[in-house]
């Protein structure tokens, strides 16, 4: 099979050594964040170790019923210390958003171009689409057999770090991991409609209200959502069910990125991005402190939407039109 990079010696050797563990991501979880905690903590389980999985709030709801995530101990701080603390596609110590976990030798594993390598030990593979897939590379290297659970975990966070296999961030090595879940008795199809197809009604609402009020600009190359707290309210719904919506706009083929801002009480604007080909919003993000990927990128900035969004518009044309020239 197509394998990525090995794990370096000294992470492998600090997790074979070290008996109890302290499994983090980033806040605010996406699939590949709890993917990838989950199938690391349950694969030092599998090899007779101690591990637990810290988050600073309740994961989302279409992430809790895979295996474990019940069991995710949620606390803004770590008072303990751990033989490591393995951070997993985190771009620095403070997005975990729980303190402590520097009390313990801190093992960075990531994938995002941009990472701070803030570790004792920093692994960083680009090329991988999922830090799952990283993942995986560990559990191979440490000879743990590939549960079904911990497939599950692995599956999920390649799923949801693709775009459901739509972003440029594919390689053959996806597939082979892919096929090696497939084979530990993970249901793609299951899968897909878990991840993908749970929306409450309130969601659908809340669909049509953001597509109804979505502007298209650049001859309809880039699509912009807004969403205040208000809309939310009026469709019952909350932060959480604006999951994946940013994607439904790149399905029209004319439009090449989606920015959607979000506005909340506390006054700052969550921008997320998405992007097709070769069109870099993580280069957009970079601008305004966050991070991400070429295709999926986001950060957060201080002040009223009217004052940044004509700005961001603007590198995001630019970004547009930088990227079509490459198009394939
Ligand atoms: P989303 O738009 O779903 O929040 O994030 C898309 C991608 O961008 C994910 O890979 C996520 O980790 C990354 N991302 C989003 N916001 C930030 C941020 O504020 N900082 C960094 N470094 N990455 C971010
Ligand atoms: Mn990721």
């Amino acid at each position: 099979m197509t394998t990525g990079p090995l794990p370096p010696a000294e992470l492998l050797d600090a997790i074979r050594r070290g008996q109890s563990f302290v499994v983090a991501s980033h806040q605010r979880p996406d699939g590949d964040a709890i993917g990838s905690a989950m199938a690391m903590a349950l694969a030092l389980r599998a090899a007779g170790k101690d591990a637990v999985v810290v988050t600073d709030a309740i994961p989302p709801v279409f992430l809790q019923p895979f295996p474990d995530v019940a069991g995710i101990q949620i606390t803004p701080e770590v008072t303990g210390t751990f033989d490591a603390a393995l951070i997993m596609e985190c771009s620095e110590l403070l997005r975990t958003g729980v303190r402590g976990l520097d009390r313990s030798p801190v093992m960075n594993i990531d994938h995002h171009p941009g990472n701070t390598s803030y570790g004792a030990i920093n692994w960083i593979d680009e090329s991988a689409a999922a830090c799952g897939e990283m993942v995986f590379d560990v559990i191979r290297a440490l000879g743990v057999p590939l549960t079904p659970e911990i497939a599950t975990h692995i599956y999920l966070a390649i799923l949801t770090d693709t775009g459901s296999f739509h972003h440029s961030n594919i390689t053959p090595r996806t597939f082979d991991i892919c096929r090696r879940a497939v084979e530990a008795g993970v249901n793609p199809a299951a899968m897909a409609r878990r991840v993908f197809d749970s929306n409450s009604f309130g969601k659908l609402k809340l669909i049509g209200a953001l597509l109804d009020a979505m502007e298209l600009t650049d001859n309809g190359r880039l699509a912009v959502l807004e969403m205040d707290e208000g809309m939310l309210n009026a469709c019952g719904c909350t932060h959480n069910d604006t999951e994946g919506v940013i994607n439904l706009p790149l399905t029209a083929r004319e439009i090449q990125a989606v920015v959607f801002f979000k506005t909340g009480p506390n006054g700052d604007v969550r921008v997320s991005m998405r992007s097709k080909y070769d069109v870099d919003v993580r280069s957009v993000a970079n601008t305004y402190g966050g991070g991400g990927h070429k295709n999926a990128a986001g950060f957060t900035v201080a002040g009223s939407l009217p004052d940044v969004r004509p700005q961001i518009i603007e590198r995001l044309v630019g970004a547009i039109s930088e990227g079509l020239k490459s198009r394939p």
